[in-house]
C-alpha cells in the first residue's frame, strides 16, 4: 500500500535524522518530514485514490481487480479479459460515479453533445436487433445525418436533447443512472469481494 511504503520511507529519513548526521539542518528536516507524513497519514482512502486517478486514470488495485477477474476462456490463449466486467467490486462502482460527478453538469452536456453516436435521436440508438441481426430502422432523418453541419447542432436535429448550443447534465440524473447500472450488476449478483490473493499473469 502506498501509505505503507511512505510511512517506512519516513521512518528510514528520521532514523537518519536522529542518529545525527547532519545536526544543522536535522531540525528542520525533522518537521519537514513529520508535516509530509502527517498530510499523507491524514488523507482518506478515497484522496489517495483522486492521487493516483489523477497520475494514472484509476486507482492502482483496480489493475489487480481486474486481473483476478480474468478468466481462461480459451484454453490455448490462457488469461482473456472479455469476462473482466462480468462482475465488479462495490469499490469500483463508487469510484466510477465520484469521477462522473467531478464534472460539471455543462461540461457533461458538451461532452455528449459532441459524439454524435451518443445522442438518442441518432441511428446507433435506432437500429433494433432482429434475432441477432442488426437492422436500422431509420435512415432518412436523426442525429448524424444531417447535411446541414453548419446550422446550429451541426449533425443534431433540432429534435434531439443536444441540438442547443449549450445545456446541462444534472448530478441527479447522473445518479438515476448510475443506480442503475449499479441494479444490474445487483441484480445478477455480480458485485463482489476484492481479490484477497496475490496474483500472478501466468495463471
Ligand atoms: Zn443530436
Amino acid at each position: 500500500m502506498k501509505t505503507d511504503r511512505y510511512v517506512k520511507d519516513m521512518f528510514k529519513r528520521l532514523d537518519n535524522i536522529i542518529r545525527g548526521s547532519s545536526p544543522s539542518s536535522s531540525r528542520w528536516d525533522l518537521d519537514f518530514a513529520v508535516a509530509a507524513a502527517e498530510e499523507e497519514e491524514g488523507k482518506t482512502q478515497e484522496e489517495l485514490d483522486d492521487i493516483e486517478t489523477q497520475q494514472y486514470g484509476e486507482p492502482h488495485r483496480f489493475h489487480i481487480y481486474r486481473a483476478a477477474r480474468a478468466k481462461k476462456t480459451a484454453a490455448a490463449v490462457g488469461l482473456t479479459y472479455e469476462d473482466v466486467y462480468d462482475s465488479i467490486t462495490q469499490e469500483e462502482l463508487d469510484w466510477s460515479l465520484r469521477q462522473q460527478l467531478k464534472v460539471s453538469p455543462e461540461e457533461r452536456y458538451q461532452n455528449m453533445k459532441k459524439h454524435w453516436y451518443a445522442h438518442e435521436l441518432s441511428y446507433w440508438h435506432q437500429t433494433i436487433y432482429d434475432n441477432g441481426k442488426a437492422v436500422d430502422t431509420i435512415k432518412e432523418y436523426g442525429c448524424g445525418k444531417s447535411t446541414e453541419k453548419n446550422v446550429e447542432g451541426g449533425w443534431c436535429v433540432p429534435e434531439c436533447r443536444y441540438y442547443p448550443q449549450t445545456g446541462r447534465i444534472e448530478d441527479s440524473e447522473v445518479i438515476q443512472k448510475h443506480r442503475e447500472y449499479e441494479k444490474r450488476y445487483r441484480d445478477n449478483n455480480a458485485i463482489v469481494e476484492p481479490p484477497t490473493t496475490t496474483i500472478t499473469s501466468s495463471d
